[in-house]
């Protein structure tokens, strides 16, 4: 099957005992026991639940995974995939990366005794050079928020499979429609489900994939012993998600591409970055690693915070908002908010300033989209 086809079908055969053709919300915390030693399919949902189930089937066949789970949020998902690690392990990771990964690195894995250095990811060989004698396991997230850089999974990926480390994706912003980490050489691939998974800024939930079966037994047993596992209903709600993701994804693709060229030439924005560009730097990866470029366009409005200000006040259709990847649209500032976290120094570092907007283009008529930020910025001052 395709993946159109296996968003719709994969995990979903009807209900066995109704034949109901969508997976019902089994909102049920344990299942009865046929008898002693003779467990149901499933016994308690902390550890299976039918419909969790099949969203993590349903999701790992998009990823072309053997292996799926789902957690209560990304960042449990993020926090699970690096239990792997032990007191004394190094990370190497991409510098460029969701501000609450960042967090969860240096204010909880630190202090467990973890190690980081992050290289710039737009080159394959900064991962080679900060390998060390405790380096275990690769992280990186491409695009990257909210800067959009790429790291070229298939060259990292030869660099880890070398020296025998994992190579962790986060995949949140192409979502497995346009993008596949693990057909790259990537072992893990994240998720915030939040986003374009589930699709419609309802539901917070998270997940893991994988092909490693040793890695997806770890993963199976901290899942179950941490249990930061999601609820029958927003599990249900994320395979829905599913159901249209192909066809969401191209449309906020084909308006994010608008919105991009038209920005491209407004005087008052600068540096409009979007990997469907021509002028982003890494077209050309963008091309071959993934099948669509999506829905997220950084720039930086010139005038810095006080046009900041003036431009989110102004927007009508575009929400000012924390997140991404629902089917509106959303304006976010991440100086302030989705990297809010980082010291002036490492937001500086990584070149994101007081003027940065990101735009999560969703799925509304373009010209509408236009239309609201062409007219705010007339209000704009530089
Ligand atoms: C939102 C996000 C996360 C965290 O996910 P939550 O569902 O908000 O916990 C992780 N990585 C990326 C790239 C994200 O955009």
């Amino acid at each position: 099957m395709k993946f159109a086809t296996k968003a719709i079908r994969e995990g979903q055969q009807p209900d066995p005992t109704t034949g109901a053709v969508i997976v019902p919300i089994y909102q049920t915390a344990n299942f009865a026991f046929k008898g002693v030693g003779k467990p149901n399919l499933f016994e308690y949902s902390r550890s299976g639940n039918p419909t969790r189930s099949a969203f993590e089937k349903c999701l790992a066949s998009l990823e072309e995974a053997k292996y799926g789970l789902a957690f209560s949020s990304g960042m449990a998902a993020v926090d699970a995939a690096i239990s792997i690690l032990r007191h004394g392990d190094h990370v190497i990771s991409s510098e460029n990366i969701y501000g609450g990964t960042f967090r969860l690195f240096e204010n909880v894995a630190v202090p467990r005794g973890i190690r980081f250095t992050y290289v710039d990811g737009t080159r394959p060989e900064a991962f080679a050079e900060a390998i060390c004698k405790e380096t275990k396991l690769v992280w990186i997230e491409t695009p990257a928020n909210p800067l959009l850089q790429l790291v070229d999974v298939k060259a990292v990926s030869e660099i880890t499979r070398k020296h025998k480390l994992i190579l962790v994706a986060d995949n949140t912003f192409p979502s497995p429609c346009f993008q596949r980490p693990l057909t790259q050489g990537a072992d893990v691939v994240v998720h915030s489900t939040t986003k374009y998974i589930s699709g419609h800024s309802d539901v917070i939930e998270g997940a893991i994939v994988t092909n490693n079966e040793q890695i997806y037994t770890n993963y199976v047993f901290y899942q179950n012993a941490v249990g930061a596992v999601p609820g029958p209903f927003d599990c249900w709600l994320s395979l829905r998600g599913l159901k249209t993701l192909a066809v969401r994804m191209k449309k906020h693709e084909e308006n994010a591409l608008k919105v991009a060229q038209w920005l491209s030439s407004h005087p008052k924005a600068a540096n409009v970055i979007y990997p469907g560009l021509e002028s982003h730097p890494q077209h050309m990866l963008a091309k071959s690693q993934m099948d669509g470029f999506g829905a997220i366009v950084t720039f930086q409005l010139r005038g810095g915070m006080k046009a900041v200000e003036k431009f989110v006040d102004g927007l009508e259709i575009f929400l000012f908002a924390e997140s991404l990847g629902g089917v509106e649209s959303l304006v976010c500032h991440p100086w302030s908010m989705s990297h809010g976290a980082m010291s002036r120094e490492e937001k500086g570092k990584i070149k994101i300033t007081d003027g940065t907007i990101r735009l999560s283009i969703g799925i509304e008529d373009v010209d509408d989209l236009i239309g609201d930020i062409d007219k705010t910025l007339i209000g704009v001052d530089i």
